[in-house]
C-alpha cells in the first residue's frame, strides 16, 4: 500500500501541472499520507519501544491525520463551500499528541490513532454527503463508498489494538483484520486517486463554462449567457405579472477616447462603466456587455420610474468617479424600456429600447430616453 500511495503522489505530482488551491490541498493531502506510512514502515525497522521509534511512529501519525485533513480541505472546496471546515484538523492534532503521549501503552495507542482517524475520516463523509451549492459530480460517490471501507478496516484494526492486543501484536500479525486492511486500502487508495481527478476535472470544466458567459474585459456576461438568463427572466416575470425594465447603453464618442487615450484607456473605461453599473445598485440587475461599447441591463421587480433613478444615479457616479479614475470624461447615451405584455420578448425589448438609444444620440447624446420622454421631447 505503502509503494502504491508513492506511486500516485509521484503521478499527481508530476502530471497534473499548474494546479488550483483545491487541488493542490489534494495532492499535498496524499503526499502527507504517503510520508506517514513510510515513516511507520520506517518506525518498523529501529528497535521496537525506542525513543527513534516512538518519534518516528508518532509523526507518522501527524502525516496520516494531517494529509486526511488536507484531502478534506479540498473536498470542501470541491462541493462549492465557502470555508473549510476545521474539524479534520483538530481530529488530527489530537491524534498525534495523544498517541506521542501515550505510546508505552500499546493498546491505547492503537486504540487511540485508528479510533480518530475512524472518527476523521467519518467527519469528511459527512460532509461529502451534505448537499451542496454547486453540482458536484459522481466522484463524490465514488469517494463515499472508498471512505466507507476505510472507516470500516480502520475502526476493526482500532478494536483489535485497543481490546485484543495479544491478537494483533504488530502490522504483520497475519490477522485478517491486517489482511483485509491491506487490501482493502490498496483498492481504496487507488479510487480514491480516480475521484480526485475527476473532481479536478469537473472544476475545470464549470471554471471554463464561467468563462464562456463572461467578457475578458469587463467581467460583465457576455451576450449569449445574458440573452439565455434574460429570456428565463422575462418569463418569470411575465408569469408572476412583476413589471421589469431593461436599459441599453452606449457610451459616447468612444471611438475619439481610443484615438486621443489608446485602446487601454480605452478597456480601463469600459471596466470602469460595468463596475459602477453594479456598484450602483447590484440587486436584481442582469448587466450584460451586448458590444464594442453597448451595454444592456436587466432590472426584474423595477418600474419605469425606478430604472429613471438608477440611471440618474449611473450618471452621477459616472460624472463624479470617471475624471478621477480614467482622467477624462465619460458619457453615454441609453434607452428605456418596460415589458409590455404576456405577447412581449426580449428581442423585442431591445429593438425599443435601441431605437430610443438612436434617438438620444440624435438629441445630442449624453442622455437617456424612454417611450414619456421621447414624445414629451418631440412635442
Ligand atoms: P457614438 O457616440 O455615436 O456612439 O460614437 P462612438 O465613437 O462611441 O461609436 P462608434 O460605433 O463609431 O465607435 C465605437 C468604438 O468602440 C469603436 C471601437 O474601436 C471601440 N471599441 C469596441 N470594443 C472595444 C474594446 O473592447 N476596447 C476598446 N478600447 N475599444 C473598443
Ligand atoms: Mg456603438
Ligand atoms: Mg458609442
Amino acid at each position: 500500500m505503502t509503494l502504491n500511495l508513492l506511486a500516485i503522489t509521484a503521478a499527481l505530482w508530476s502530471v497534473m501541472g499548474k494546479v488550483s488551491l483545491a487541488a493542490r490541498r489534494a495532492q499535498i493531502g496524499i503526499l502527507l499520507q504517503t510520508v506517514g506510512w513510510v515513516l511507520l514502515m520506517a518506525s518498523g525497522l529501529v528497535a521496537s519501544g525506542s525513543g527513534l521509534d516512538r518519534a518516528l511512529s508518532t509523526l507518522a501519525i501527524g502525516g496520516i491525520g494531517a494529509g486526511v485533513a488536507f484531502n478534506a480541505a479540498a473536498f470542501d472546496r470541491w462541493c462549492g463551500r465557502a470555508t473549510v471546515a476545521r474539524a479534520p484538523t483538530v481530529v488530527a492534532i489530537a491524534m498525534m499528541a495523544g498517541y506521542g503521549i501515550g505510546f508505552n501503552d500499546y493498546a491505547f495507542r492503537v486504540g487511540w490513532a485508528n479510533g480518530l482517524l475512524t472518527l476523521q475520516v467519518g467527519l469528511v463523509l459527512v460532509a461529502l454527503c451534505r448537499n451542496t451549492d454547486v453540482p458536484v459530480g459522481r466522484w463524490r460517490w465514488l469517494l463515499v463508498a472508498s471512505l466507507v471501507v476505510q472507516m470500516a478496516v480502520t475502526a476493526a484494526r482500532g478494536v483489535l489494538g485497543a481490546f485484543y492486543s495479544e491478537l494483533f501484536p504488530n502490522f504483520f500479525t497475519p490477522h485478517p483484520a491486517n489482511v483485509l486492511f491491506a487490501l482493502a486500502t490498496n483498492v481504496t487508495a487507488v479510487m480514491s486517486m480516480v475521484a480526485i481527478l475527476l473532481a479536478h476535472r469537473d472544476e475545470a470544466e464549470r471554471e471554463l463554462e464561467r468563462l464562456a458567459c463572461i467578457d475578458g474585459v469587463t467581467g460583465a456576461l457576455n451576450r449569449r449567457a445574458w440573452m439565455e438568463r434574460a429570456a428565463v427572466l422575462v418569463a418569470d416575470s411575465r408569469r408572476l405579472r412583476q413589471p421589469l425594465c431593461a436599459l441599453l447603453v452606449d457610451l459616447d464618442h468612444f471611438k475619439d477616447i481610443n484615438d486621443t487615450y489608446g485602446h487601454e484607456a480605452g478597456d480601463r473605461a469600459l471596466k470602469l462603466f460595468v463596475d459602477g453599473m453594479h456598484l450602483v445598485c447590484a440587486k436584481d440587475n442582469l448587466i450584460c456587455r451586448y458590444g464594442g461599447e453597448e451595454f444592456s441591463m436587466l432590472k426584474s421587480g423595477a418600474s419605469l420610474d425606478a430604472m429613471r433613478d438608477y440611471d440618474q444615479r449611473l450618471r452621477a457616479w459616472l460624472a463624479e468617479t470617471a475624471p478621477r479614475e480614467l482622467g477624462m470624461a465619460l458619457t453615454y447615451s441609453a434607452g428605456i424600456t418596460v415589458l409590455l405584455d404576456e405577447h412581449d420578448t426580449v428581442d423585442a425589448m431591445l429593438r425599443r429600447a435601441d431605437a430610443l438609444l438612436y434617438s438620444a444620440k440624435m438629441l445630442g447624446r449624453n442622455r437617456t430616453l424612454d417611450e414619456q420622454m421621447l414624445e414629451s421631447q418631440l412635442q
